[in-house]
């Protein structure tokens, strides 16, 4: 007869053949999943041939007010960078006239010459379709909770302050494209005021967060004059910075800014990244040295059709995220702001999404998965793992979809 131990190994051995067909499966699909590290020869190769048509040097592009200044935005210097169509070429025009775009030569160095479905391609190169212009231009609802000049209100203890329009490099996915205009306004000092004095006056505020736009295309003693003012007030906690620099513009985190940064914790800062090929060795440096500042750093992606509504991608996603000590911290599901229906996909892809990588992967790379319906907060929606329930018991599922019964102790 087997002994207890022997069917103990016998059924650890079974469990864990299980868990390796899984881990297969998924080493299987990795591999057509493109990746920031896995492309670094072609990026370092369109990097040239980017400085050559702008005609700048090594030393330009590590400078960020170079990437900044020169962040490309016509279609002709487009044209010699990418193999667009005639047609590709009209379209961006005729949407540019609607909506403007600019990517940092750094970003369009990520992008695929030839692929039109490039993954940062349909983040940042305008689509025709968005003059199809259904949704709403403030989905969210902003202009209904500001109590305050560029200050948005949804909770008891925590705001946000738009501290600009601008933007490194503007995604087209972008929930607060009514207010990217035309040009780059940085937000006046009179309404930052004001909005701090709504801060200082109301007592329950404990978390604030500068969004934009984006606050790190400011220049260092600009960020240090925002969080500086915050501290000063005695019942902020924790000051939070919403930023997609270091993915859009890594040149712009170096050892001066992170030292300023350093002296106004608890800080933390939560980036956007939306693909792995968005991952680079620049990207991890940036990360590394935000990191070794002591600011925690989260990601908030937004599921975007054809980009990312896929549990490999997202999974790869997590993976290269922890790798640069980003915590996957939300996953939002695409607003119905004005002209970005083509990027929206059902409710549902999300919560797939979800259970597909809880699980299957490490808690650490699972986030949530948010809804944020118009000035009402954030809603998360997650797979339902309770099945059914009864007197003493719950009837779930675990992870795998197998069903169990569980004891649910009395009250
Ligand atoms: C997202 C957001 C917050 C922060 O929400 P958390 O869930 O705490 O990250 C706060 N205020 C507004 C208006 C927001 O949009």
């Amino acid at each position: 007869m087997e002994s207890l131990e022997d069917r103990k190994q016998r059924a650890s051995l079974e469990k864990a053949e299980t868990l390796n067909a899984y881990a297969q499966e998924f080493s299987d699909m990795r591999e057509q999943i493109p990746t920031g590290f896995r492309a670094a020869e072609v990026i370092e190769a369109n990097k040239k041939r980017i400085l050559r048509v702008l005609d700048a040097t090594e030393a330009d592009w590590q400078d960020w007010t170079w990437q900044l200044r020169n962040r490309i935005s016509e279609v002709e210097v487009l044209g010699q960078i990418l193999n667009l169509s005639e047609q590709e070429k009209a379209d961006i025009s005729q949407v540019a006239a609607k909506f403007r775009w600019a990517i940092t030569p750094y970003f369009a160095s990520l992008m695929d010459r030839d692929d039109k479905n490039c993954p940062i391609r349909l983040q940042m190169l305008p689509s025709i379709r968005e003059l199809e212009m259904t949704g709403r231009p403030d989905f969210s609802g902003e202009e209904y909770t500001s109590p305050a000049p560029k200050l948005v209100r949804w909770y008891p203890d925590r705001v946000t302050i738009n501290s600009t329009n601008i933007c490194a490099a503007f995604c087209r996915h972008c929930l607060r494209r009514r207010l990217i205009g035309e040009t780059d306004i940085p937000t006046r000092d009179e309404d930052i005021v004001k909005a701090l004095d709504y801060i200082r006056q109301n007592k329950g505020i404990r978390d604030v967060l500068y969004t934009g736009g984006d606050p790190l295309t400011f220049s260092d003693e600009r960020v240090d004059w925002l969080l500086t003012e915050l501290g000063k007030i005695e019942h902020v906690e924790i000051k939070r910075l919403g930023s997609r620099v270091p993915i859009t513009m890594p040149q712009r985190i170096d050892s001066k800014l992170c030292d300023m940064l350093a002296k106004h914790h608890p800080l933390y800062i939560n980036v956007q990244v939306n693909h792995p090929k968005e991952i680079t060795k620049d990207t991890a440096r940036a990360c590394d040295l935000l990191s070794k500042a002591g600011i925690p750093l989260g990601n908030q992606s937004v599921l975007l059709k054809g980009i990312n509504d896929d549990p490999h991608v997202m999974k790869v996603l997590s993976h290269e995220l922890l790798k640069i000590r980003v915590r996957p911290y939300y996953i939002y599901h695409c607003q119905g702001t004005i002209g970005i229906a083509h990027l929206r996909t059902p409710v549902e892809t999300g919560i797939e999404i979800v259970e597909q990588l809880r699980g299957f992967t490490s808690g650490l790379g699972v986030p949530s998965y948010i809804i944020t319906p118009s000035g009402l907060g954030k809603t998360p929606l997650a797979p339902q793992y309770q099945v059914s329930e009864g007197p003493g018991y719950l009837v779930l599922r675990n992870w795998e979809g197998i069903v169990y019964k569980y004891e649910n102790p009395p009250s």
